[in-house]
């Protein structure tokens, strides 16, 4: 089956695993910390039905005009606990009110791993925030579905390929809404789990993680890697961390269909959220430094579901303010200094290997955070 030999464009939607009758498709994560399926060939009937759902096999286009949007939740405490405006957690509001349900990706405080999962079995601020970690679909797509048979209304948010994948298996039907982000790559939950249990102490436990601490400035200063344990509470600078750093930056630790995105221009998703950078485009002064969010409706459905959300502060905007987000992106740099970086990688020595490629300066720039920390200026 071709789903096992597709590695540079497969983004692990789960779909295959979803829909194979012989229950012989897994998604184990492999040597540079990324899910891909395999096939218990044993048990492989050749139905072919995962190379019928899959959504890099099977190239689907965009039908609606968009339209764009740019706002910030009414309520502060949903707006604090989001990354920009808190667009996620009001679309979910009425989907919650009617008896459906929400998916979305919460942290594993135990396995130290991200994992999709439903407000059937987590709290929706669980779900909030962004967690720049590939998340584990697993068999998601199979629980949606479930849940819509059961006639339920359900709201997905993942990554744009998450949510191709999502489109691609089960259609369009009036109760599945499906939102998606501008995605800048995901980086490899291998490494991120690794790194986070070397820096832990024993029985020391991971309590909870922040990559954009509320008490900073939105757009200004956010990027920070936060990590509050049994033992008390550190932030880190994206600069300074060789995780944070390594996929913001130096684009060294995405997922290798990232380097090639399909969907950075092209959402199959209802809606897209993301951070408005573009509000400097239109008036300064509407940054208030506490998050606003970009909202783009790709389908009516969308259009419908934004222009109904309950408290929040929204106004329609042209496309050309929308555009920065979707603009192309050359990741050519990033993917020789992947290359570079997995050459000398080994599981829990991200910091050595970081310093030998994309963190040379590492020295330097703590330096000069330890004197912009002793002068107050961080
Ligand atoms: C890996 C990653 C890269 C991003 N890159 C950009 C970018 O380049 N530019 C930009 O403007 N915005 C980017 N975003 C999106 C942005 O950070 C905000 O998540 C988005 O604007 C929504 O904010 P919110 O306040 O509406 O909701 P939030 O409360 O922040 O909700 C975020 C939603 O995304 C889901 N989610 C979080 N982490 C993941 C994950 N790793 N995989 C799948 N789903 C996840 C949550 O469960 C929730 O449904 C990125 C997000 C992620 C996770």
């Amino acid at each position: 089956m071709r789903i096992e030999e597709i590695k540079n464009v497969c983004t692990a939607c789960g779909a295959c695993a979803s829909v194979c009758p012989q229950q012989c498709i897994t998604l184990p994560m492999d040597a540079e910390g990324f899910y891909y399926p395999r096939i218990a060939h044993e048990k492989c009937v050749q139905c072919a039905k995962c190379e019928q759902v899959c959504h890099c096999l099977n190239e689907q286009d965009i039908r609606a005009e968009k339209h764009s949007y740019y706002g910030f939740s009414k309520d502060e405490s949903v707006r604090t606990a989001s990354s920009s405006g808190g667009a996620f957690a009001t679309l979910a509001k009425p989907i919650l009110d009617s008896g459906g349900s929400v998916y979305g990706a919460a942290f594993d405080y135990d396995e130290l791993l991200l994992r999709h999962k439903s407000t059937d079995q987590v709290s929706l601020s669980e779900l909030q925030k962004s967690k720049y970690i590939e998340s584990e679909m697993g068999k998601t797509i199979a629980a949606v579905k479930e849940n819509l048979d059961r006639g339920r209304r359900v709201l997905f948010c993942g990554t744009p390929c998450q949510a191709a994948g999502v489109r691609q298996a089960l259609g369009d039907g009036e109760n599945l809404l499906i939102c998606d982000f501008i995605c800048h790559g995901v980086p490899s939950a291998g490494i991120f789990q690794d790194d986070l249990r070397g820096k832990l102490r024993k029985n020391e436990k991971l309590i909870r993680l922040d990559f954009r601490p509320q008490e900073f400035a939105w757009g200004k200063d956010d990027k920070q890697l936060m990590l509050e344990t049994t033992s008390g509470k550190k932030t880190v600078p994206f600069y300074l961390d060789a995780y944070y750093k390594g996929f913001l930056t130096a684009n060294a630790i995405l997922r290798r269909s990232c380097y090639a995105c399909r969907y950075r221009q092209k959402h199959l998703s209802d809606i897209t959220i993301a951070d408005f950078w573009g509000y400097k485009a239109i008036d300064p002064s509407i940054d208030d430094g506490k998050g606003l969010s970009l909202l783009v409706a790709n389908t009516e459905k969308g259009r419908g579901a934004v222009e109904q959300m309950q408290a929040f502060d929204l106004h329609e905007i042209d496309n050309r303010y929308s555009d920065y987000a979707f603009a192309p992106k050359d990741y050519a740099a990033g993917w020789k200094c992947r290359e570079r970086f997995f050459a000398v990688y080994r599981p829990g020595k991200l910091k050595k290997a970081a310093k030998k490629t994309y963190l040379k300066r590492y020295h330097i720039e703590r330096l000069k955070y330890r004197i912009k920390k002793l002068l107050h200026r961080v």
